[in-house]
């Protein structure tokens, strides 16, 4: 069966980067009904804190990517790969050398083999390099401690990995690494290289490009679902031209023959879009969650009959930080007028009696329903001969302060009237 693997070095923020590489892993190990496993490549000690490791963890329950085994350590496997190292220099296919000069110890070095190499990549295609643009190269530094070559084959073999899928950085690695598996006598895995990831200069995307890093996304309220959707599609397409999936389409759909070869540009705006989109498809009580904790660090005072506001934002937002500057006006009579608006579409000859003519209307209304404003706004639309551009936004304005937002009948209707009247007579002072 296939196993695949995650194998990040923590350094306490995960970039986007490798959490493709984790998703990818996990989609082709459920997708093939194999296993997905975590192994924490912790052997740089300064930097693989605890926090970092609980960071790493905490970014990947957040994205949903579960594992079936108990995660390996890298560090505590330290003896095994030094036993590695004395087998591979018994068997010719290391030596010694001192690298450091006097006073340092020798290091240990694997010989590469004198012959081409080729290898199938399940993404690339067929690999090669001539024998002579290798090299020999160190697997055991000077100060005994093992190096990151030896150390991800014993593993991967100890892991018993079937399918190393991870960036295309890694692909001049990889001549060294199936050297490696034979010298071993281990039989050497599939290898599948993702494409780069990259900014719109087509440079690889990186921390001045924007966010980059999982907690940056998470913070600002994208949804685990939508940043997993979204980088599952940075470098693989289901081969059709959906692009919002479920996590069980996604899994159906995924394979590593489908994945592309070339780099994959990040468009932060496209994210924004697919979050707006898993927004609406949350359960109402789950947008709400999200509403009052928006709602409540702003100090607003929510009422507690807020389904119909939560309703019009629901359908509206990108992101949780929208919700309150898209709402606030219901719950504060203090809002902020947006200045160029009122300049452009209020300080109009006419727009005052306009408000006025209107007002009139309301105060007549029977009922202060959505349907019956709708109905009665579309009548003097009708007879006075305005547009709506010339009826809809000074309304807007007055009752909301902003330029644009949800249906207008449903805002007034929420508002109710008095407050509506209220608010326009103000508008006019
Ligand atoms: N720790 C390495 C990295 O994060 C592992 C690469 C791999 O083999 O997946 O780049």
């Amino acid at each position: 069966t296939v196993r695949t693997r995650f194998a990040p070095s923590p350094t306490g923020n995960v970039h986007i980067g490798n959490m493709r590489a984790a998703i990818f892993n996990w989609l082709y190990a459920r997708h093939t009904g194999g296993k997905f496993l975590l192994r924490v490549e912790d052997t740089d000690i300064e930097r693989s804190t605890p926090e970092a490791i609980q960071a790493l963890l905490d970014a990947m329950e957040w994205l949903g990517l579960d594992v079936d085994e108990e995660p390996l350590y890298q560090t505590s496997r330290m003896e095994a790969h030094l036993a590695a190292a004395e087998q591979l220099l018994a068997s010719g296919h290391a030596y010694r050398e001192d690298k450091g000069g006097l006073g340092q110890g020798e290091c240990v070095i694997f010989r590469m083999p004198d012959e081409d190499m080729v290898f199938e990549d399940e993404v690339k295609g067929t690999l090669r390099k001539k024998a002579a643009d290798t090299q020999d190269f160190v697997i055991v530094r000077s100060n005994g401690t093992p190096v990151f070559h030896l150390a991800n084959v014993l593993d991967d073999i100890e892991q018993g990995i079937t399918h190393v899928i991870r960036g295309d950085d890694h692909v001049e690695n990889t001549y060294r690494h199936i050297a490696l598996y034979k010298a071993l006598g281990a039989p050497v895995p599939e290898f599948a290289h993702l494409p780069m990831i990259i900014n719109a200069q087509g440079k690889p995307y990186s921390k001045r490009d924007g966010d980059a890093f999982v907690g940056d996304f998470r913070e600002k309220g994208f949804l685990g679902e939508t940043l997993f959707n979204y980088l599952a599609l940075l470098g693989w397409s289901p081969g059709d031209d959906r692009e919002v999936m479920s996590r069980q389409e996604m899994i159906d759909a995924f394979d590593l023959k489908s994945c592309k070869s070339s780099p994959a540009q990040v468009d932060l705006r496209k994210l924004q879009w697919m979050n707006g989109e898993y927004i609406r498809a949350l359960a109402p009580d789950q947008f709400a969650v999200i509403a009052h904790r928006e709602l409540e660090k702003a100090g607003v005072d929510v009422p507690p009959d807020v389904g119909a506001i939560f309703d019009l934002m629901q359908a509206r937002v990108k992101l949780p930080s929208e919700i309150v500057p898209a709402c606030e006006f219901f719950f504060n009579d203090e809002f902020e007028y947006d200045e160029k608006a009122v300049r452009k579409k209020l300080l109009k000859d006419g727009v005052f009696q306009t408000l006025e003519k209107i007002m009139e209307i309301f105060q007549g209304l029977e009922d202060f329903d959505q349907e019956t404003i709708d109905k009665a706004l579309h009548d003097f639309v009708d007879q006075s001969g305005l547009g709506f551009g010339a009826v809809m936004p000074p309304i807007r304005i007055a009752v909301s302060g902003q330029q644009s937002g949800p249906d207008l009948a449903p805002v007034l209707s929420i508002l109710g009237r008095d407050k509506v009247l209220e608010r326009m007579q103000n508008t006019i002072r």
